[in-house]
């Protein structure tokens, strides 16, 4: 056999104390075995060659060490998966938001709880209204990008902020974020009590305030932040107008199964139309606080704005919100337009109608709709069903700006007799250019002269706007 022979040979010259083993193997299985030699001739070869043996020796080490790093990754990530929970919120939800609110005032609403930020903060400025309207920025420190802990009903959590910079959310222009909270398995139930209190916490700051929601990207979202709720006697109509507007609107609310049993879709239309400056929207935004309704505003002529989005929007509007469709009248187009890169750029009227229409009968929808010009609508948009009530806000009658004068100036240092009686005086200055010459003053217009003028100017001042006047 001449493998074994040379083996035999090179064996015995290089390594004597081998050549046992391989005579044994060979004894046993000389045909079979006579294969293993080589690996072993290299085996002896290199194992008394001390450069050899000692890259080997490295190389068992580095391979030991990748074998117990992946060992001990495979177990941690065992191990987390059984007793860690992880909780994901990503930036386009509420809970989001809610949860930042919450962590930026943990160190002051409890010290059950306890932030601990890594040295990484951001900042999110918020405007806050003060009750006399004026506003003042509030800056909250919340978790930035990175890990931070946060020690809550006595658990520990991981707090990880996440922020993707390649890629932003193109139709809100705000790159993707997330937050990731980690704790413990036996610790899981505390997610949805954290999550709780961020949206009671959230929920509490909304408490007498509005939320104006516009359309964004296809999609209704609040504009601004929430805005104190106009008190409904701060908006002065023609009597009668207001009481009639309110009990039509409390009756719908209490008849949805009466709409429900009948198959009837269950929404109300309102139109209130009339000179610019009578109160229209202002009045609508303060019965939607008077209802804690929010506010969602529709404006027609916006760019971009087609057949499809409109309908889209109509169907998707937030619970509990009075839908305001200003300036009604503007030109709708009569066919479609479309933009470059394809869209429809405008809406329709039959586009419209859809959209009005379409709603599924459970479903309810409050719409108040606004004109300066009821001439001008289209009769079909104003039938029953889509308008079921019309109403007139007109400028000042002498009786709303004395109200107007009153609700302004009352308490200050002038006395309230002399207060009363220059709001009468008023009175009299609108019933006469009314009667005279048929002319008129708005009510925004007479705002603005009680905002700039103390009582007694602003009654002259009223009298030569009044001169001035156009009258009808
Ligand atoms: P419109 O929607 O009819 O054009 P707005 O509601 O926008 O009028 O009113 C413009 C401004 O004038 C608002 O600041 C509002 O406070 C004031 N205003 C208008 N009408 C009234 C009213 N009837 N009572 C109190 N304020 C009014």
């Amino acid at each position: 056999n001449s493998v074994l022979n040379l083996g035999d040979g090179v064996m015995n010259s290089l390594n004597p104390s081998s050549s046992a083993t391989l005579v044994e193997h060979v004894g046993q299985h000389p045909h079979k075995e006579s294969f293993k030699i080589v690996p072993n001739v290299l085996e002896d070869i290199l194992g008394s060659n001390p450069y050899f043996s000692a890259g080997f020796g490295l190389m068992g080490v580095g391979v030991g060490l990748a074998v117990l790093r992946r060992s001990v990754s495979f177990l941690a990530h065992i191990a987390r998966r059984r007793m860690l929970v992880t909780l994901e919120i990503p930036n386009k939800d509420k809970a989001f938001h809610w949860f930042l609110a919450w962590q930026a005032k943990q160190d002051k609403i409890s010290s059950a709880s306890r932030f601990i930020p890594s040295h990484e903060l951001s900042v999110e400025t918020a405007y806050q209204q003060r009750p006399n309207g004026s506003s003042e920025a509030v800056f909250n420190l919340v978790a930035g990008p990175g890990i931070h802990w946060l020690k809550y009903r006595g658990a520990w959590m991981q707090v990880r902020r996440e922020r993707e910079t390649k890629t932003m959310s193109m139709a809100v222009g705000v790159p993707w974020e997330t937050v990731t909270l980690t704790t413990l398995s036996r610790d899981r139930n505390l997610f949805s009590s954290l999550l709780n209190e961020a949206r009671q916490l959230a929920l509490r700051d909304q408490e007498g305030k509005i939320v104006i929601h516009t359309p964004w990207a296809g999609s209704w979202k609040p504009f601004g932040k929430p805005r104190s709720k106009r008190s409904l006697n701060s908006v002065i109509l023609e009597s009668g107008i207001a009481d009639r507007i309110i009990l039509d609107i409390k009756a719908f609310l209490q008849r949805r199964q009466w709409y429900a049993d009948r198959g009837i879709p269950y929404r109300r239309g309102y139109l209130l139309h009339g000179p610019p400056g009578s109160g229209k929207s202002s009045f609508i935004q303060a019965l939607a606080g008077s209802l804690s309704y929010d506010i969602c505003i529709l404006n027609l002529s916006e760019r971009g704005l087609g057949d499809d989005k409109i309908n889209h929007l109509l169907s998707n509007v937030p619970e509990n919100s009075i839908i305001l469709i200003e300036d009604i009248d503007a030109a709708f187009n009569k066919r479609v337009q479309v933009t470059e890169d394809g869209y429809q750029s405008s809406i329709t009227f039959s586009g419209f109608l859809n959209a009005l229409d379409g709603v599924a009968s459970g479903e309810e929808r409050i719409v108040f709709m606004t004109t300066n010009h009821i001439e001008a609508l289209d009769p079909a948009l104003i039938r029953p069903g889509r308008v079921d009530m019309i109403e007139y806000l007109n400028d000042a009658n002498p009786s709303q700006a004395k109200q107007l004068f009153l609700h302004f100036y009352e308490g200050t240092e002038d006395g309230k007799n002399n207060l009363l009686e220059a709001g009468e005086n008023l009175e009299s200055i609108v019933r006469r250019h009314m009667d005279d010459h048929g002319r008129r003053i708005s009510m925004a217009a007479l705002q603005g002269i009680f905002i700039r003028y103390d009582p007694l100017d602003a009654l002259r001042i009223c009298d030569e706007t009044l001169m001035k006047a156009k009258g009808t």
